[in-house]
């Protein structure tokens, strides 16, 4: 089974995709943690988003995802990035880097990759995972909250990592990168025509959980009936 998360920045995607999986033993993989990753090695070494940097980097740049303990590990040519990549100016530069094709190209057949390649099945979130990624993903959640919303629940996470920041500039930076994301030519943010709205801005979270691994039952439920042969048949 393959569940699509997409939606703006700190709509819960993440949260909410890491406790689905969780509860119904799927992979999770954060799509963005490798846009964050690809944003960082342009930052190292000092480039700015442009398809010619893009040439001369990515070749050489090894993006890799682990699991340890069921949290999601991200390796830049071999080391654990993981936490350096949550800071703020990473966000910003990932959607800047995010806008060319040639990043795009190289982790999308990297998600595609590791969602093909486990039975189990996987829950991905990002952007464009139900309309490029896998538009044919069993199930597709599209996650919305007001903005106010979303800087508030980004700065506390970023608290709990201990970087200072004021509320009015993680605003700020969360409409900029939206906007971004929505009017970029390559894959923008936007719903897939069969995706579930869920709105967060007033959801407890247990219950957008919920909402998610009931919808991702059923479909398994009806995938199992649909596929049962007449020898199947015990009664
Ligand atoms: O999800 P997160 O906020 O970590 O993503 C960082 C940036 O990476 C987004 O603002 C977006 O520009 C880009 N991204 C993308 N496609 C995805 C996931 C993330 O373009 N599937």
């Amino acid at each position: 089974m393959i569940i699509a998360i997409d939606g703006p920045a700190g709509s819960g995607k993440s949260s909410t995709a890491r406790a689905v999986a969780r509860e119904l033993g799927l992979l999770y993989l954060d799509t963005g943690a490798m846009y964050r990753a690809v944003a960082l090695a342009f930052l190292r070494a000092g480039r700015e988003a442009t398809p010619q940097a893009a040439a001369d980097l990515l070749p050489d740049l090894r993006i890799e995802v682990d699991h340890v303990d069921g949290q999601m590990h991200v390796r830049l040519d071999g080391e654990d990035v993981t936490q350096a990549i949550r800071q703020p100016e990473v966000g910003t530069m990932a959607s800047r880097v995010s806008t060319l094709r040639a990043v795009r190209e190289k982790l999308v057949a990297e998600q595609r990759r590791i969602g093909r390649s486990r039975p189990d099945g996987v829950i991905l979130d990002g952007r464009d995972i139900g309309t490029v990624v896998f538009p044919d993903a069993d199930l597709k959640i599209f996650m919305v909250a007001d903005a106010a919303v979303r800087a508030r629940r980004r700065l506390r996470d970023l608290q709990e990592q201990g970087v200072e920041a004021a509320f009015d500039e993680v605003l700020q930076e969360i409409e900029e990168r939206d906007r971004q994301d929505r009017e970029r030519a390559l894959a923008p943010l936007r719903q897939a025509d069969d995706a579930l709205v869920v709105d967060t801005t007033d959801r407890a979270f247990e219950q957008q959980v919920q909402f998610v691994v009931q919808h991702a039952r059923e479909r398994t439920s009806r995938e199992s009936v649909e596929n049962c042969s007449p020898t199947d048949d015990v009664a």
